[in-house]
């Protein structure tokens, strides 16, 4: 609800007027209450998780799913979904494993991290279908190709790079990373690492915090325009063109779209994330 501030008094308005009486100031507060309480509570509907349905606006048909693709999402209403949405054959990761073995260096990590806007997210529990040499959620890996099909249609090749990535990959790829700035780890404990850690997690997230981990999340490489240039392909175009459209059709969101900061590593334009047609619509939480 929006709250109406009362407009202050102009200061050169000093003429002399007459007290409201206490009467008046009684009725307005109990207006004010009785409003409140009136005032219809429709308006709050931020649940997105997948599991409660009747949150979920539901497709009847084909004209209704694509209506859905077809709203236009802000950048801060794409990150709202990627935060929001809880994954059917997921768990929820709350014990990440041990990174230096030291538990001061590990919570420091982890603080730095969190304060990126790494998130802990959660870890497939279910079969994985094995795709284009990777492994992804089967709905994801369906909508991948699909996607790859209309891609090819339009003279662009998409091509896939990543997918499934379980906590003890992450933990290796962390490890390796941190190993190679040379910080041990009592400076990681004091806080004397914090560029290493950061330079770490521009492209890294710590084993617990990837994206990946979920299986419905897609790294793409355009062919002919290297790994860290793919935000200027013409497949990026492809997929952005239009709020997302082509991307939106098969059930991918960008899990970094512009104008948005604190997400975790620096925005990484080759990365998706499958959430269905169905979610693109949910009003997101504000
Ligand atoms: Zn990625």
């Amino acid at each position: 609800m929006r709250v109406i501030e009362p407009q202050k008094q102009a200061v050169t308005a000093v003429k002399p007027r007459r007290r409201l009486s206490y009467r008046v100031i009684a009725a307005v507060a109990v207006a004010i209450v009785v409003g409140f309480l009136l005032w219809p509570r429709t308006v709050a509907s931020p649940d997105l998780s997948v599991s409660e349905p009747e949150s979920v606006v539901p497709i009847a048909t084909e004209d209704a799913a694509q209506e859905q693709v077809d709203r236009i999402l802000s950048d801060s209403e794409f990150r709202q979904l990627y935060n929001n949405i809880r994954q059917p054959n997921t768990t929820p990761i709350e014990n990440p494993p041990s990174i230096t073995g030291s538990d001061a260096a590990d919570r420091h990590i982890i603080e730095l991290a969190e304060l990126r806007g790494y998130k802990l997210r959660s870890e497939a529990s279910g079969a994985l279908s094995p795709v284009d040499g990777v492994r992804l959620q089967s709905d994801a890996a369906a909508a991948w190709l699909d996607m790859k099909r209309a891609a090819a249609q339009d003279g662009i090749s998409l091509r896939l790079t990543s997918g499934f990535r379980s906590v003890a990959d992450q933990l290796t790829i962390f490890r390796s990373r941190l190993n190679a700035t040379g910080a041990t780890t009592q400076n990681i404990a004091e806080g004397y690492a914090d560029n290493d850690l950061n330079s770490v997690m521009d492209r890294a997230a710590p084993p617990g915090y990837s994206r990946h981990h979920s299986g419905y999340a897609i790294d793409m490489l355009c062919p002919g325009t290297v790994f860290e240039r793919f935000g200027e392909s013409r497949c990026s175009e492809w997929l952005t063109n239009d709020n997302y459209q082509n991307a939106r059709q098969y059930g991918f969101i960008p899990s970094y779209p512009d104008d948005t900061n604190n997400q975790g590593p620096l925005p990484e334009a080759w990365e998706y994330i499958w959430v269905g047609t169905e979610l693109t619509a949910v009003e997101p939480q504000p």
